[in-house]
């Protein structure tokens, strides 16, 4: 033991805050101290603290069955895949337990692909200011010096594009490319929103080309834009894409949703996880789709990202030395800020409202999709008093 070292490897900036208690869209201190939660365990706890229809699922199949191999059947992942391949593009689903590991399986997919096919295509462009995880192979694909400096030697195989450079895509995109990888919103980035009619065209320059194109909706994705996955909105799919976060509640979940085309390579044997899709993760996940895929849901979804983006245009208007504008779409919004986005992230936290700072000085408001107007209204009120404060 050395004294000095901390005992939790010290790899992250921690906010003393140490929470008990969720209740919906509220953290509370052991004080008792609430707070309004607008980062939702950055786009994890997309129903809220403690929803009581998760709690259900988590304790039935908890008194039922914790874990089984993957060497067996297992039910509830069977029924989570065919609900997802119900309402996506995908034919068929892998489970993983985090974004990062659903990161490496699409790029594993993607090379196997064209191995098979004995093609030449060793590149996958990806997109500067992209957020894939922390794996060796994901901060390959996002390339910046932030998370790969001292990491290196790097995974090879990925050319980093600049983001909205249609000509610099057009050029990079030639018959070496096996895959293009882009979140149609980027998250960690600072709530970059991918417009639909640009990921129309990369759909179409990807046809051309025949590149698979592979979206990373690991934060965007679970009816955080108002519909069940971003890409939705512009009208064409993807033929891979990596799924996380949301899809679990809280619950460690990720999944990678594929074609059957694309993923003709992963045969038995190719790929595998100890974890992956267990019992209790896939019982949470399970009813996860099942409340935002129900009548209705996302309907409510789109009316209250309404209702706060127009409380933010206005606040927005109110404070013109702090704001800059409003960005991105549903419930994934950010505020590109004046100030020193990490002011305004601590001033908020002074009004007991939590949110999270993104790269380009953004703060992202990320409430859970079961957030209530008066939540929101109250929201709006604390970021108002907080913008009052700082300037
Ligand atoms: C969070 C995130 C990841 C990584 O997910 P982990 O579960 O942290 O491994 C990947 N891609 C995007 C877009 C993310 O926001």
């Amino acid at each position: 033991m050395t004294a000095q070292f901390p005992a939790v490897l010290p790899t992250y900036n921690r906010i003393p805050l140490a929470f008990r208690r969720g209740e919906g869209a509220w953290l509370i201190e052991e004080n008792g101290a609430r707070y309004l939660d607008f980062t939702s365990g950055i786009a994890v706890n997309a129903l809220g603290h403690a929803h009581p229809a998760l709690v259900q699922a988590l304790s039935e199949q908890a008194n039922a069955l914790w874990h089984v191999s993957n060497l067996y059947e297992i039910p509830a992942q069977a029924k989570l895949a065919d609900a997802l391949v119900e309402h996506t593009f995908a034919d068929t689903a892998f489970f993983t337990n985090s974004g990062t590991e659903a990161a490496e399986l699409a790029i594993k997919m993607v090379r196997k692909y064209w191995f098979e096919k004995a093609a030449n295509r060793p590149t996958i462009l990806t997109f500067e200011g992209a957020f894939h995880g922390r794996s060796t192979g994901a901060i390959a694909a996002a390339g910046s010096e932030k998370m790969t400096k001292g990491f290196g030697p790097l995974m090879p195989g990925f050319k980093v594009l600049p983001w909205g450079d249609h000509d610099a895509l057009r050029a990079a995109l030639d018959d070496t490319v096996a895959a293009v990888m882009i979140e149609p919103v980027q998250g960690e980035g600072g709530i970059r929103l991918l417009p639909d009619q640009c990921l129309k065209g990369l759909r179409e320059l990807c046809n051309q080309t025949g590149a698979l194109l592979v979206l990373d909706e690991v934060q965007c994705g679970m009816g955080r834009t108002g519909r069940l996955f971003a890409h939705e909105w512009a009208g064409v799919t993807p033929d891979i894409m990596m799924v996380a976060k949301g899809i679990g509640g809280g619950f460690p979940l990720g999944a990678v949703l594929a074609t059957a085309n694309a993923a003709s390579g992963m045969t038995a044997g190719t790929h595998g996880s100890t974890y992956g899709g267990n019992p209790l993760a896939c019982a949470v996940g399970g009813k996860v789709v099942e409340i935002i895929t129900a009548d209705g849901f996302l309907d409510g979804v789109r009316h209250k990202a309404g209702f706060l983006r127009q409380r933010l245009e206005a606040l927005v208007s109110a404070h013109p030395d702090i704001f800059e504008a409003v960005r991105g779409t549903g419930l994934m919004l950010g505020l590109k800020c004046r100030c020193p986005n990490l002011d305004l992230v601590k001033a908020a936290q002074a009004q007991f409202l939590l949110t999270v700072p993104a790269a380009d000085n953004v703060v992202r408001l990320l409430p859970p999709l079961t957030i209530t107007e008066d939540e929101i209204s109250e929201a709006v009120a604390r970021l108002d008093l907080a913008a009052s404060s700082l300037s």
